[in-house]
């Protein structure tokens, strides 16, 4: 098999809150084309890690590259898709404006978005099954159709890797099977997805690699070698039952 690029490296990473350490000298590396769950309970830093990477929160020590090179300089190849509950969606925007501000990075600070801009935003959003909803203000959209705008937008970056924070939290099953379909097309495609994921009966069905957190890494690999009792005992702190072997 070839041996795949490294879309993320961390090394020896620390990162603090008021001089309270949440995540501690985490070492990690994703091979590009992966489809990794970030498990590990709450508050273990599983977004903190996200927003590390992204250079939303600065570290106080160690270092993360994005394909071997600073993320500064590879913004252009990352999408970021938050957790629901940090957005402000009374902001006054419909859910195709939203996507098309995904657009923006490749138009730099003066240009507008045009055509192709608009017609990419429209594709994106009829991916998604939003496109009905284009001229819908964001806060008038329940939560799962909130989810899917964002997740058009990060279609319309075009990027090779997509962050997500938790983007299965309060969606129906519906929106829930819908999301993960886009997300297994963009892997075929070659794309690298990191998602933050609280379920963990559904980690063997959607994903192939997972990395366990709790403050530090307790294992990262493939779901097929690491996905097992012995690691999720050792990340939530209780015997886990893993369905797996079911
Ligand atoms: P997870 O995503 O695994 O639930 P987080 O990364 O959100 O965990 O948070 C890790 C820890 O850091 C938690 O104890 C949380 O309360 C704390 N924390 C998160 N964000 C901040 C912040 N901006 N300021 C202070 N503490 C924070």
């Amino acid at each position: 098999m070839k041996e795949n690029k490294i879309a993320i490296r961390v090394d020896d990473l620390t990162v603090a809150y008021n001089y309270k350490p949440v995540l501690w000298d985490i070492d990690l590396k994703v091979p590009e084309g992966v489809m990794m769950a970030i498990v590990g309970p709450n508050g273990a830093g599983k977004s903190t890690l996200i927003k590390s990477i992204l250079g939303i929160v600065k570290p106080i020590a160690g270092s993360v590259s994005v394909f071997e090179k600073p993320y500064k300089k590879q913004r252009k190849l990352v999408a970021y898709v938050p957790q629901k509950g940090s957005v402000d969606w009374d902001f006054p925007t419909t859910a195709k404006d939203v996507v098309l501000m995904g657009t923006y990075g490749h138009l730099g600070w003066v240009k507008r978005p045009g055509l192709k801009e608009k017609k990419a935003a429209l594709e994106a959003l009829e991916k998604v099954g939003m496109l009905p909803f284009k001229d819908r203000q964001i806060s008038q959209l329940s939560g799962g159709q909130q989810q899917r705008v964002f997740l058009a937008r990060a279609l319309v970056q075009d990027a090779s890797i997509y962050f997500m924070d938790e983007p299965f939290q309060g969606v129906d099953a519906t929106t829930e099977i819908a999301i993960i379909n886009i997300l297994k097309e963009l892997r075929k495609t070659g794309k690298t997805l990191i998602v933050v994921h609280h379920d963990l009966q559904t980690v063997p069905e959607y994903f192939d690699w997972v990395t366990f957190v709790n403050v530090k890494k307790i294992a990262t690999g493939p779901v097929k070698d690491v996905f097992n009792d012995d690691n999720l005992t050792k990340t939530y702190g209780i015997n886990y039952k893993v369905a797996v072997n079911k």
